[in-house]
């Protein structure tokens, strides 16, 4: 049986943060009845057996009903042991909301916390506040959820090791199982690009002090930016890194399936017309020549700190010698120092 993973855009926010790239629509109620019926005759197009993991991301996922994720893993027919992931951001979750999500089959929550500095949210224009997002934790944990994975930004304007550390040292008091962190980047077609805004660029202390607090908390760093309590690591992230096939549905999805890379459109009312009419809302196809798939497919299982094993006919000498790689029991990993230059390291495979 030959596992598959299944992610859904869900492209609807409240306001679009200063810093996001992604594809996002402005939030209205009215359009959710619809669109879930778009995702399903989408899904109709094309549907998948064996799924192991669904992803709801977005966007803001949250923002629809929970009997919308009931319809859907209705329609979409999971695994019975699938991880189902719901994306959620701090400021709407309620009791009621929640104890919803978990009874239409969601059984692991990923909130966007970023920070528990309201001087950085704020300046990351998000639409929360730190006791919210401890608030939201804390709720989704006594609403049944038992596991809770929240996103950490570092390298944010003003941001000194010591806001980072308490916000490290918030985020290990409560009842999470996962902790992803990112560094802020800032990409072009974004707010904070046209206003010239800067990150830090700290990066190894602030990894090393990740590191070092949720180590110490059981949360251990399993891929570059992952961290989780045993037992927890991300069922459908590490399908990412093993390079499992997944179908991306939803305005801006991606897919990858039979060693293509699929695209979905980023244009809602296009999206929706071409689905409406029973086609394909594809804007992008690459079919990789063998060689370089075989290529990409090993650097990017690299990311997991476990090691991947290394593909026939790919020299990695050269890395070794530069001690940013190690062959450790018939597998390939990353040493500290290649950690610190994944890209490098992914770019030179390639
Ligand atoms: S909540 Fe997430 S998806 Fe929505 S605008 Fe902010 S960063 Fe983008």
């Amino acid at each position: 049986m030959v596992e598959k993973s299944l992610y859904v855009h869900i492209p609807f926010c409240t306001k679009k943060c200063g810093y996001c790239h992604f594809f996002v629509i402005k939030d209205e109620e009215k359009k959710h009845e619809d669109f879930v019926l778009t995702l399903k005759k989408e899904w109709r197009l094309f549907p998948l057996k064996n799924l192991i993991s669904v992803y709801f991301g977005g966007g803001t996922p949250s923002l629809l009903k929970p009997h919308f994720f009931e319809e859907l893993l209705a329609e979409i027919n999971p695994l019975p042991y699938a991880e189902i992931t719901l994306e959620a951001n701090p400021e709407r979750l309620n009791r009621e909301g929640l104890i919803g999500f978990k009874k239409a089959g969601i059984n692991r929550l990923s909130i966007g916390v970023q920070s528990f500095d309201n001087r950085h949210l704020s300046s990351l224009t998000r639409t929360h506040n730190a006791r919210q997002a401890i608030a939201a934790v804390l709720l989704a944990k006594e609403s049944g959820f038992d596991n809770i994975s929240i996103d950490l930004m570092f390298d944010l304007p003003g941001q000194t090791l010591e806001n980072w550390e308490y916000s490290l040292n918030q985020a290990v008091e409560l009842p999470i199982t996962h902790l992803s962190i990112y560094n802020l980047t800032i990409e072009p077609d974004t707010l904070f690009y046209k206003q010239k805004k800067k990150t830090l660029e700290g990066e190894p202390e602030y990894l090393d002090m990740a590191v070092r607090i949720l180590e110490k908390a059981g949360l251990k760093r399993y891929e570059i930016s992952g961290f989780a309590k045993e037992g927890f690591k991300a069922v459908h992230n590490t399908g990412y890194w093993r390079g499992r096939p997944f179908r991306g549905i939803g305005p801006s999805a991606f897919s990858y399936l039979e060693g293509a890379r699929f695209k979905n459109i980023c244009n809602y009312k296009r999206y929706k017309e071409l689905i409406e009419s029973g086609n394909a809302a594809t804007d992008f196809t690459e079919k990789l020549p063998r060689e370089r798939s075989k290529r990409e497919l090993f650097a990017i299982h690299l990311r997991l700190l476990e090691g991947a094993p290394l593909p026939k006919g790919v020299d990695i000498s050269f890395l070794e010698r530069q001690g940013l790689v190690i062959k450790k029991g018939g597998l390939v990993q990353l040493t500290p120092l290649g950690l610190l230059h994944y890209d490098t390291v992914a770019a030179e495979i390639v």
